[in-house]
């Protein structure tokens, strides 16, 4: 792709970030797969983020990426800037009457333990979440029957033209692993609410969050997560199941043996790879059980094929 970076700067001349050209973005997610970044921008702080949407013209395409946990980059890579928020939102802060405020940045384990730490329950579930905490709002995470809905009061976030605001959780339009705040919006700041509750007893919780992934789901893997929402009543990994698909893979990519919503990179797997599986689960899945899965998983970028393989 054309280096961008040249005339970025010169449309962008207080920036105080960092901006990169055709940087690449696999290392950058959980699948380790994916083509570069056109631009990689790492605002310093809210000011910067807001002053660069101010100042780009609304043709060059903007895509944020979090911790890439939820997250397929295509092998074509992604046009335009892609955004990235670093040290100047990775803040995190406990508030009277048993409040946590963090940065967009912050991984969702951190919230978890500066709420154990100080003594503030309902916020555990964060502890088996990867992300951090800008995905959670996007994609209200939840965890054992809690959701981001459930202890949001508010989030702060900055649109496409710049203007910096605080959405309260009513504003959010939370659904299951949906937010219904504009897609331009990106997110810089979240403030929750938690119980009062003892750090024994909720470091006891997490632990137990731990050792329960790490027996039900592929966390050490290059993987995405959860593949697909859960359709209304159902449950993704058993209809997955029930049409024959679990261990099934195609080129490198491999429906997980532990978990079958979990889609894994086994090693050289490219992003078309797990495309594909994916939408050969999907395929298949509708064919057995008639139900059409949607994909939880963002995918981002250019889509090619640069895989080979077919379904085996
Ligand atoms: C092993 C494993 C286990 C998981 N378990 C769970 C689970 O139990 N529950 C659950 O809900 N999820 C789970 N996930 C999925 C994932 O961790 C969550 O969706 C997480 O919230 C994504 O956050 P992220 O920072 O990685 O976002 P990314 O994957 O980088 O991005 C996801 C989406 O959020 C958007 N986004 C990211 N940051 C911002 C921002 N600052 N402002 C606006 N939009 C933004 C992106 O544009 C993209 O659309 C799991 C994933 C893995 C790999």
């Amino acid at each position: 792709m054309d280096d961008l970076v040249p005339s970025l700067k010169s449309l962008l001349p207080q920036l105080r970030g960092r901006l990169l050209a055709n940087e690449p973005l696999a290392p950058l997610t959980w699948f380790r797969v994916g083509g570069p970044a056109q631009a990689l921008l790492m605002p310093e702080d809210e000011s910067d983020l807001a002053y660069a949407l101010k100042s780009l013209p609304r043709e060059i395409p903007v895509t944020v990426i979090g911790l890439g946990s939820n997250l397929i980059v295509r092998d074509g890579g992604v046009e335009g800037v892609v955004i990235r928020l670093g040290r100047g939102f990775s803040e995190t802060k406990v508030e009277p009457g048993q409040r946590v405020r963090a940065g967009a940045a912050v991984p969702d384990l951190r919230v978890a333990k500066a709420a154990q730490e100080a003594g503030i329950a309902g916020l555990a579930f964060y502890r088996g979440i990867p992300g951090a905490v800008g995905g959670a709002l996007r994609m209200n995470g939840g965890a054992y029957g809690t959701e981001t809905k459930d202890v949001l009061i508010a989030a702060r976030g900055v649109d496409r033209a710049g203007n910096v605001r605080t959405y309260q959780n009513a504003e959010m339009h939370f659904t299951y692993r949906h937010c219904g705040v504009g897609d331009d919006v990106i997110f810089t700041e979240a403030l929750f609410q938690g119980r009062e509750g003892d750090p024994g007893a909720i470091a006891a919780e997490m632990d137990e969050i731990t050792s329960k992934r790490e027996s039900t789901q592929p966390v050490k893997s290059r993987t995405g997560g959860s593949t697909f929402k859960n359709p209304e009543g159902r449950k993704a990994w058993q209809l997955i199941d029930a049409a024959g698909c679990r261990g099934f893979t195609v080129g490198d990519a491999q429906v997980s043996e532990l978990h079958a919503n979990f889609l894994i990179n086994r090693g050289n797997a490219s992003a078309a790879d797990i495309e594909n599986l994916g939408e050969e689960v999907r395929r298949r899945v509708k064919e057995t059980s008639g139900v059409t899965l949607d994909w939880e998983i963002k995918r981002i970028g250019i889509r090619t094929q640069t895989s080979g393989a077919g379904p085996t």
